[in-house]
C-alpha cells in the first residue's frame, strides 16, 4: 500500500492543488480544512505517514496542530511538514522548537516540495521498521514480551472501560529441554518457530500472541471468557498433539510436541501481574497433573478444563 499523507489547509484551492500533485506522485492523500478536522482524522483507525500543514489558519493554526501532535504519544513520531506563506523568522523558529520536521515556503518549486516529502517519508519508513523490530521476537516473529506487556496493559484498560471480558492463556511446551538435549538447539529453534506459527493461526485477528519467555507463549483474548479461551486453546493443543513437527536440522525427524496451558479471566481489580500470575498458577497445576492439558484459575481455585 502507498504511503498516506494528510494535507491541512483552510483554502480549498490550495488543498486541491497539492492534493492533485501528491496523488499524481502515487501517494494516498486525505485533506482537512483546518487543524481541528486534522486532529479528528488523526485517530487510531487511520495510519498517516506524513502531515503537510499550513501555518495561518482560523480557529487553530498549524503551530497549535504541531503541538497537539507532539503531545500525543501515538503521534509523537509522525513527521509534519509546514508549508506556509510566512517568511517571518520567528514563525520558523517557533515551529521548529514545537517539533515541526521541516518548514517550507509555498513559493518553493514543486521539485523541492516533492524531494522534501520523499525525504520525510523515507525517514518515516525507517522509523516504522525500527519500531516493528523493537516489538517483534526475531526467532518466532511474534510480539516480544516487552511489547506484549504494553498490549496486555492496553487490553486490560479497554476491558475495564467498556466492561468487557478478557482472558489470558499461558502455554508452555512440554519437556522442551529434551528436544534441545537430544536433537540440538537448531532443532529446538525449528520447533519453536513451528509452534509459534500454529499459535498465530489459532488466534483471531484481534487476539494477541506473545513470546512470553523461552518456550512460553501468552495468548491475550479480548472479549472472551475463560471457557471460550480454554476451548480455543484446547483445539490448538489437540492439533499440536496430532501433528508432530518435522525438523530439517535432523534429516526430517518428526518431533512430537505437546503443550500445557493455564487460563485466567480478568476479575474486577486485577492488575496485569495478578492476572498473569493466576494463569501461571494454573499452568503449574497442568504440568503437575501430567502435562498436555489445560487448567483454569477460577475464584481462587485451579480447575480442569
Ligand atoms: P516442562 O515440561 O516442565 O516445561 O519442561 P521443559 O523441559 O520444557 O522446561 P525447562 O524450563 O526445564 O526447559 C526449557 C528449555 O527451553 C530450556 C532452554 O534451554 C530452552 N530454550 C529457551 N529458549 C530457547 C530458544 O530460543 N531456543 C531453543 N532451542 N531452546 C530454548
Ligand atoms: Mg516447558
Ligand atoms: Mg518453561
Amino acid at each position: 500500500m502507498g504511503q498516506h499523507i494528510l494535507l491541512v489547509d483552510d483554502t480549498p484551492t490550495v488543498r486541491f492543488k497539492y492534493e492533485v500533485l501528491l496523488k499524481k506522485a502515487g501517494f494516498e492523500v486525505d485533506s482537512a480544512n483546518g487543524a481541528r478536522q486534522a486532529l479528528t482524522l488523526l485517530n487510531p483507525d487511520h495510519d498517516f505517514d506524513l502531515v503537510i500543514t499550513d501555518l495561518k489558519m482560523p480557529e487553530m493554526d498549524g503551530f497549535g496542530l504541531v503541538k497537539e501532535i507532539r503531545d500525543t504519544s501515538r503521534l509523537s513520531m509522525l513527521p509534519v511538514l509546514m508549508l506556509t506563506g510566512s517568511e517571518d523568522e520567528r514563525d520558523l523558529l517557533d515551529n521548529l522548537d514545537a517539533g515541526v520536521s521541516d518548514y517550507l515556503l509555498k513559493s518553493c518549486g514543486e521539485p523541492e516540495l516533492m524531494a522534501r516529502v520523499r525525504n520525510l517519508l523515507r525517514m518515516k519508513k525507517l522509523q516504522d521498521e525500527l519500531t516493528r523490530a523493537s516489538q517483534t521476537d526475531s526467532l518466532t516473529q511474534l510480539a516480544n514480551r516487552r511489547f506484549g506487556v504494553d498490549l496486555l496493559a492496553d487490553e486490560i484498560e479497554r476491558a475495564r472501560r467498556y466492561d468487557r471480558n478478557l482472558s489470558v492463556v499461558i502455554i508452555d511446551i512440554d519437556h522442551f529441554k529434551k528436544v534441545n538435549d537430544t536433537l540440538g538447539h537448531h532443532s529446538g529453534d525449528e520447533v519453536l518457530i513451528s509452534v509459534a506459527a500454529a499459535l498465530r493461526k489459532t488466534s483471531r485477528k484481534s487476539d494477541c500472541v506473545i513470546r512470553w519467555g523461552g518456550e512460553e507463549f501468552l495468548f491475550v483474548f479480548p472479549e472472551t471468557d475463560a471457557v471460550e479461551a480454554a476451548a480455543i486453546v484446547n483445539r490448538l493443543r489437540r492439533h499440536l498433539e496430532s501433528h508432530p513437527v518435522t525438523v530439517t536440522a535432523n534429516e526430517g525427524t518428526a518431533v512430537p510436541v505437546t503443550v500445557s496451558g493455564g487460563v485466567a479471566q480478568l476479575c474486577a481489580d486485577d492488575t496485569l501481574e495478578v492476572l498473569v500470575d493466576r494463569a501461571d498458577q494454573a499452568l503449574y497445576q497442568a504440568k503437575e497433573a501430567g502435562r498436555n492439558r489445560l487448567r483454569t484459575w477460577v475464584d481462587g481455585e485451579v480447575v480442569p478444563v
